[in-house]
């Protein structure tokens, strides 16, 4: 019975592993094996002198990145790694790889991100890289759990849709037959019209779709969001939870994840403290002023320039609350007080934008004048619109990008090192 590298140790006695050979050494009557499986790495060290023939004919056809089969008897020793070695009895060759390799799986060649990203099955085998997609793996299902113990429903909604969320240029059209159809940019109107549903606490984790047009380190055409709406919760309701949850994953990661963190070489992994500071778009704005050559006018955007800033100036996670209603979208809630600010808020990381949500307008009337407001045709949006008018809770809720967070917890340069087979303005294959 085949065992993981990693379960494999001095006191293991005889064993079999399977992987793919990592490096070969071969210094004439002594041959070194590294083999890798996605648990590890084990030295396997063929004295051949005193192996069974049959190891030695197998062994002479074995290219770097073949997968193998090996069974032996395991020995403690101090040089290799993990402080064992196998010593083989029977040694299989299942699958050859082709030389030269178009990658190095090592790591010894350095590679940009172009040519990994071509070859991302060899790239995803190098336990750098791997760690990084153990580590995501554990933050989703981690969300999973965190929503489910807290009663959320799991929702999945379409993908091929007639109406943009919120109109706007970052659509895809697709051939849908006779029909015009595009691309989901967000499952906003879905998840809220399952509030008007009676569903209460919904999420989805699920790709959304942008026609970005510039290629740039944080943008993906295909991201993964993670959605969340909530019934009767207003906007600090949700922001409260969303902290919750970034805590959360953070703790997770720092306690499951260590072996990762250690191929990622990142040794002070922080998990974030609670409660998070949370700025007015107003002080935001003054902080991002105060650094940069041109001040920020009120209601402008906050651009990348200025997120870097107050970022710098912030050094942890925070939100920012209290939009110009103007410039977030038509389904934030404006203030009672000062309907030209909304309920709506940005959870930011240093490095940049992280979720955004709100607590939604649940008045028909309001929402149908946001969306003329805004310039779009409340006409297109009745499917969305009707069940405002048969009951709607008032709800609130935020998307939060899944490879945003992962490229934040991790460090990672380009948002393209967070998702398998990243989608952008070049890349279609693989
Ligand atoms: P930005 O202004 O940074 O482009 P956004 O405000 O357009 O982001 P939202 O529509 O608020 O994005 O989407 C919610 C979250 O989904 C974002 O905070 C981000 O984490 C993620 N997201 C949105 N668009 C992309 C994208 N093109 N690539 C990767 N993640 C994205
Ligand atoms: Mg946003």
């Amino acid at each position: 019975m085949r065992i993981p590298v990693s379960e494999v140790t001095p006191e293991t006695g005889r064993a079999e592993i399977c992987g793919w050979v990592h490096e070969v050494r071969d210094l004439g009557g002594l041959v070194f094996y590294l083999v890798r499986d996605r648990s590890g790495i084990i030295q396997v060290t063929i004295p051949k002198k005193k192996v069974p023939q049959s190891v030695l004919e197998n062994i002479r056809d074995v290219s770097r990145e073949s997968v193998v089969r090996i069974s032996g008897q395991v020995k403690a020793i101090d040089k290799a790694p993990g402080g064992r070695e196998m010593i083989p009895e029977t040694f299989e060759l299942i699958s050859r790889s082709t030389s030269p390799l178009p990658l190095d799986v090592v790591e010894k060649v350095p590679a940009d991100l172009d040519t990994r990203l071509d070859s991302r099955f060899l790239d995803a085998r190098r336990p750098r890289v791997t760690s990084v997609f153990s580590i995501r793996s554990t933050v989703m299902r981690t969300v999973h759990e965190f929503l489910f113990q807290r009663g959320f429903l799991h929702i999945s909604t379409p993908k091929v849709v007639a109406a943009a969320t919120e109109g706007g240029t970052e659509l895809f059209p697709i051939a849908y037959f006779e029909k015009e159809a595009f691309l989901n940019q967000s499952p906003q109107l879905y998840k809220q019209m399952l509030m008007g549903a009676g569903f209460e606490k919904v999420f989805e984790i699920g790709p959304i779709f942008r026609a970005e047009e510039h290629n740039t380190t944080k943008h993906l055409n295909e991201a993964t969001s993670i959605d969340v709406e909530v019934s009767f919760s207003d906007q600090n309701d949700v922001m409260d939870l969303l902290e919750e949850l970034i805590v959360k994953l953070y703790g997770t990661v720092a306690g499951e994840c260590q072996n990762a963190l250690e191929n990622l070489e990142i040794k002070d992994f922080e998990v974030p403290k609670s409660p998070f500071p949370r700025l007015a778009y107003r002080e935001a704005i003054e902080i991002a002023s105060a650094h940069l050559d041109e001040p920020i006018q009120y209601g402008d955007d906050i651009g990348t320039a200025a997120e870097k800033a107050i970022g710098e100036e912030m050094q942890q996670h925070y939100f920012i609350v209290d939009w110009p209603t103007e410039i977030k979208p038509y389904y934030a809630m404006p203030h009672d007080h000062d309907p030209t600010i909304c309920k709506a808020f940005d959870l930011m990381h240093p490095r940049m934008e992280l979720s955004s949500g709100s607590q939604r307008v649940h008045q028909h009337d309001l929402l149908v004048r946001q969306i003329a407001s805004k310039g779009l045709n409340p006409d297109n949006f009745e499917f969305y619109l009707t069940p405002f008018l048969y009951g709607m809770p008032p709800h609130a809720g935020w998307g939060l990008g899944a490879e945003r967070l992962v490229m934040t917890m991790l460090d990672l340069s380009n948002i393209r090192e967070a998702i398998l087979f990243p989608r952008d303005r070049h890349r279609l294959v693989p």
